[in-house]
This record gives structure tokens, C-alpha cells and sequence, in this order.
């Protein structure tokens, strides 16, 4: 079930705040509107202490937070001496961030994806494509790589979920107000917020920009929600995966077509340019018309130079999971194209066919393929799969011949580890740790760490699991179904010394959440067992249209309903990033049970 919502309800209720933040106030601010607070604890905290009620109240955004603090409580920390300075403390450590010099001798990089999961303020993800992008861009601001990125500002974003008594997931789309986000509107000369033009085939489309600071990195997210828009153009950044055929066209034809003469509106140009899966695959189509355009370049030349340049890292090993479109809707939006380019249509349609000449649908993936030198799965396992699943794309070629790779999908450490594992790695490994985690022997000094201390660790962040769940986590679900509670029994009474198994994803039929169930007697004794009680979390949304994936939250909820697994096999709703981060650092043993090969890397194991 879905419900959009078309506005905020509304709650009135007298607060008294600044329109203007006082002087000393200003540097929150700027922190603020800087990701880096996401993965700095130190920042996460400063915020967090400036009203812990009212961080709570504002889900962690400190943007939010600081719109909505009170005269009083601004007065307060203005007086607050030992906030202040560490207010000067967290801000100095950002400057000093920031000033480092960029690494000149990495080549520059462009990169564009439908998703980010940056933080879980910002709903502009889904799952682990999503969340390798955002790790992506903070990895490349430690690493202080050259780069910018290109996505899309979702007003619905992905969507919250709810349970019903029944185990019915009840999808909500909340209407995001981007004035509480932190992120800022890029403007024009005047100072005006940009409207930037898109050129469709028969039409202009408006956007709006959005410029998010990810440490050093420049994030630009077009919406098209825009008065000036018809309507049906105002819906294509509704809905993060949502909408029909010919929204996903449009998607796909403002990411890759918009996206590059954004940067170029911007002055922005790179050496490297990196489609996020198959759907930005069109910024080669622009790319190409600008070099026959503007330089000149006869089409093969043109196409030769794209290439050298341009990267494809392919998320999905099955031939279904990738994006095709039928000949009349790509030529609705793409027929001005072959002119431009100096090849006929059949040429075009043909890069993006398997077998040329045939009546195949266009896919992106075998546009990406043909306009990319380079392209990688995101695991050892995956590359292998990738390679077999393109071989038909070059006949007469063995698949271990192919230019089709793999780059082990990574995570970004400091976002994924929790404030008590990095104040243990530093004490451990040495504060520097995070700048040589990519050098074996920073872990080596793991072997020598008392398994008091681990074991110590260990009980620590299961406590804090257990604490969020059972205080933060109860307060929102009551929130969220207006106290009506169908809270999960049996949360309080989970000891330290119950093995805790998480298993949190997407609920894609694949990952195969049921496994666990084929058995249901010997489940019920080992969780029942008297001295080593076993306790399971599970966690995750299904996508509103896949039928199949809510039908196992469903069996899942009802089978946690019985009396011998109550309080036993708990259901978590509403998988965010934040209750990710809380289960991934809390339970004992991270549960992934794919159907192999069909999980190109499993994200979120690796965050485990
Ligand atoms: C990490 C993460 C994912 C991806 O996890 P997989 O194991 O790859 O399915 C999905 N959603 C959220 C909120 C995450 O944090």
C-alpha cells in the first residue's frame, strides 16, 4: 500500500527562534551545511549537545535542529563555555580539512548516479548502489581526489515504511522540504536560484540545482519540480525508481544528457567520466555530440576519445536487472540524436544492442559497454558473472578476453564504524589509522590486543543496540503510528549474553530473508534455547511495486507474531541508514544468505 502525502500535516505549536543565528552561532552553520559532520563523531556530537531533545525531535539534521532551537537555548549556549570551544575545536579541525591541497597527479573525475546514500536526512537512496556512491564521494574527499558528481534531488524521495498489525508493509511518501536539508541552491548571476535549461527533443525542461558539500567534494543535484515545468516534467525527480517507462526515460535522459551540460554550465570539466550503473550511460551521447559538434571530430574519432575516458561500473548480474527501452520511446527522446552525431539511426540504436541489426530493445547497459573502455562488477565473484552475462555483446571473443574487471566494492570506514570502534582503532592502531587503513600492517597491531579489551568492545556496542532500540527506536515507532503500538514484544528482555543476529536489506526476493524459516521446530529450539539464547533482528523495505518482497516481510512478521518466536525474531521497521549503522555495529553476527551468484557484492555485510 502506498500513501503519498501532497503536503506536511500540520502541527502548531509556539517556539520563539532567530532568524539569524547570532555571530558565534555561524560557524555551526557552516558545519552544518558540510557533510563531513557524518562521519566525524566529534561534529555529530557538538550538534547532538546543543538540545538532545530537540536533536531527536529533528532526526539527527542539524539544519533542522538549528532552525528550530529557542531563544532560550541559544542563550544558554552562548554561556556555555565548554560547548563553545569545542565548537572551535570541531571547526578548526574542519578548516584544516578543507585546506588540504588537492592530489593533482590522480586524474580528475566526473560521476554520475541516480542515487546517494550520504546520510539518512537526505533521502536521495534506496540501497546498496546508493550507498557505495556516497561512500564513493567521502572516500574521495579523505583521499582528496579531484572530483564532482551529478544526481538527482527526489521531492518524495525513497519512501518510510510502516508495518500493519496484519504484516501489510504500508508505504509512505513524505514530501521533502529542501529548505531543511543541508543542502544549498546554486544561483545565477543575480543571485536568483538557477533555473538551468535542458534541451529535450521537442521541449525545454527546467531544473532547479542543488549543491551538496560532501567534505571537499561538490555534489550537484538537479530537481525538476519547478512551476515552469508541465506537469508531467515537474514528476520526473518525484520518485526515486518510481513512475512508468517513459518517467524512467526521461530520468535517465536528464541524468546523462543534463547532467554533462550541467558541469559544463558550471565550467566544470574532468578527465574521467563515471557512469554508476547503466542508467547515466546517455552522458556518452552528449559527450559524443559535443566532439563531432564542437570540435569537429568525425564520428569514429569522437567516439575513440569518449571511450578512452569513460568508466561503467555494472551493479546488477542478471540480464533482467538492467534498463531497456523500445524503439519508439527512445526515439521520442533520443531521435535528434544520430543527426547530430553523423551516423543514421540504426547506427545509434545498434550501440545499444546485443546483436546489432535485430529488434532488440535499446539497453543501456550495452550503450555503456560500447562507449566505455573500461567497465567493472563490484566483486571478484560478480566480475566473473558480468564477463559471461556481456559475452554475447563481442561475438567470437572468449569472456576472460573481455575489458570487463572488477573493483571489490568497499565502505567508508569512518561512516561505518561506530564512535567507540574508532576511538578504539586510534588507541590501537594509532590516530592516523583511517589515512593507512589501505596498508596491511596498520591491522597487524589487531593480534595484540587483549581479548579483554575486544570482548569489552563488543558488550559495549551491543549495549548501545540494545539502549537505542529500546529508548530512540520505541519513541519513533510510537511517533510513527501515532502510539498505536504493534511494538514488537519482548525487546527489553534481550541480555548481554544472547547471540544477537542481524539481518537487515532491501527485501529483493533474492537475498532470500526466508532461508532462515524452511525449518521451523529447529528454529524454535535454538532460540529458546535456556543457556545460549539466540536472538534475531531483521530489517528492510521491499519496493511498493515488487509483490514478492513484501509478501516475505509479511511471512516474516507473522511467523515473529507466534508465541514461540515473540520477542525472539523481531522486526525492525523503517531501514535507514541510521538504524543500519546502530545493527550493524551492535549484533554479534551479520546474516547474508543470497541466492549466489545473484548479490553482486552485499554492501551492507562489508559494512559489517
Ligand atoms: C548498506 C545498506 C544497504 C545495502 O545493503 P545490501 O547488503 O547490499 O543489501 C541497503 N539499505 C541501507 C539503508 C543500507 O545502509
Amino acid at each position: 500500500m502506498i500513501i503519498q502525502k501532497k503536503s506536511n500535516t500540520i502541527v502548531w505549536k509556539d517556539i520563539f527562534t532567530c532568524v539569524e543565528l547570532p555571530a558565534p552561532l555561524k560557524r555551526a552553520e557552516e558545519l552544518a551545511y558540510n557533510l563531513w559532520w557524518t562521519w566525524n563523531p566529534a561534529a555529530t556530537n557538538l550538534f547532538e549537545r546543543m538540545d538532545p531533545d530537540l536533536w531527536f525531535e529533528t532526526d539527527g539534521n542539524p539544519v533542522k535542529l538549528l532552525r528550530s532551537l529557542s531563544l532560550n537555548r541559544i542563550d544558554a549556549l552562548l554561556h556555555d563555555a565548554a560547548w563553545m570551544q569545542n565548537l572551535d575545536e570541531v571547526y578548526m579541525a574542519w578548516q584544516a580539512y578543507m585546506s588540504a591541497p588537492t592530489d593533482s597527479s590522480r586524474p580528475s573525475v566526473a560521476y554520475f548516479s541516480m542515487e546517494y546514500g550520504l546520510s539518512h536526512v537526505l533521502k536521495i537512496y534506496s540501497g546498496g548502489l546508493g550507498v557505495l556512491a556516497g561512500d564513493y564521494l567521502k572516500e574521495a574527499s579523505d583521499s582528496n581526489v579531484p572530483l564532482t558528481a551529478v544526481g538527482f534531488l527526489y521531492r518524495y524521495g525513497y519512501f518510510d515504511q510502516r508495518i500493519s498489525v496484519d504484516g501489510q508493509q504500508l508505504a509512505t511518501y513524505e514530501a521533502q522540504d529542501f529548505n531543511l536539508l543541508p543542502i544549498q541552491a546554486v544561483t545565477d548571476e543575480g543571485g536568483h536560484p538557477l533555473v538551468f535549461e535542458v534541451p529535450f527533443s521537442d521541449r525545454t525542461v527546467y531544473c532547479h540545482v542543488w549543491r551538496v558539500q560532501v567534505g571537499r567534494i561538490s555534489l550537484y543535484l538537479m530537481d525538476t519540480d519547478l512551476e515552469k515545468n508541465n506537469l508531467s516534467d515537474r514528476q520526473i525527480t518525484h520518485n526515486l525508481y518510481g513512475g512508468n517507462w517513459e518517467n524512467r526515460m526521461k530520468q535517465e535522459y536528464l541524468l546523462g544528457i543534463g547532467g554533462i551540460l550541467l558541469l559544463q554550465h558550471l565550467g566544470i570539466s574532468k578527465e574521467i567520466y563515471h557512469m554508476n550503473e547503466g542508467h547515466a550511460a546517455l552522458i556518452s551521447a552528449q559527450r559524443l555530440a559535443d566532439y563531432v559538434e564542437q570540435k569537429g571530430l568525425p564520428f569514429d574519432v569522437a567516439l575513440e576519445v569518449v571511450r578512452s575516458s569513460s568508466l561503467y561500473t555494472v551493479h546488477t548480474p542478471v540480464p533482467a536487472g538492467h534498463d531497456y527501452f523500445d524503439e519508439e520511446l527512445l526515439g521520442r527522446y533520443m531521435g535528434h540524436f544520430p543527426h547530430r552525431l553523423g551516423i543514421s539511426w540504426q547506427e545509434f540504436i545498434d550501440m545499444g544492442r546485443t546483436t546489432p541489426g535485430s529488434s532488440e530493445k535499446f539497453s543501456m547497459s550495452v550503450f555503456a559497454l560500447n562507449t566505455c573502455q573500461e567497465a567493472n562488477g563490484v566483486s571478484y565473484l560478480h566480475g566473473v558473472v558480468s564477463r559471461s552475462m556481456f559475452a554475447p555483446v563481442w561475438p567470437g571473443f572468449f569472456a576472460e578476453e573481455l575489458h570487463v574487471g572488477h573493483v571489490t566494492n568497499g565502505v567508508h570506514l569512518p561512516t561505518w564504524a561506530s564512535p567507540e570502534s574508532q576511538a578504539f582503532y586510534k588507541k590501537h592502531l594509532g590516530t592516523d589509522y583511517v589515512s593507512r587503513q589501505a596498508d596491511e600492517s596498520t591491522w597487524a597491531a589487531i593480534e595484540h590486543i587483549p581479548s579483554d579489551e575486544i570482548w569489552q568492545l563488543r558488550s559495549q556496542l551491543k549495549e548501545n543496540l540494545l539502549h537505542y532500540i529500546t529508548h530512540d527506536y520505541r519513541k519513533r515507532w510510537l511517533r510513527a503510528n501515532d502510539g498505536s503500538a504493534n511494538l514488537p514484544e519482548g525487546l527489553d528482555c534481550i541480555g548481554l549474553n544472547t547471540l544477537l543476529i542481524g539481518f537487515a536489506r532491501r527485501f529483493a526476493t533474492y537475498k532470500r530473508a526466508h532461508l532462515l524459516f524452511t525449518d521451523l521446530d529447529r528454529l524454535s529450539r535454538l532460540v529458546n534455547h535456556p543457556d545460549r539464547p539466540v536472538r534475531f533482528l531483521f530489517a528492510g523495505k521491499a519496493h511498493p511495486a515488487d509483490g514478492g518482497g513484501q509478501g516475505l516481510i509479511k511471512h516474516i512478521t507473522e511467523i515473529s507474531r507466534r508465541p514461540e518466536f515473540e520477542g525472539k525474531i523481531i522486526f525492525l521497521e523503517n531501514y535507514d541508514m541510521h538504524l543500519a549503522s546502530k545493527l550493524i555495529a551492535g549484533v554479534d553476527v551479520w546474516l547474508n544468505t543470497p541466492t549466489r551468484p545473484l548479490e553482486a557484492s552485499g554492501t551492507s555485510g562489508e559494512k559489517a
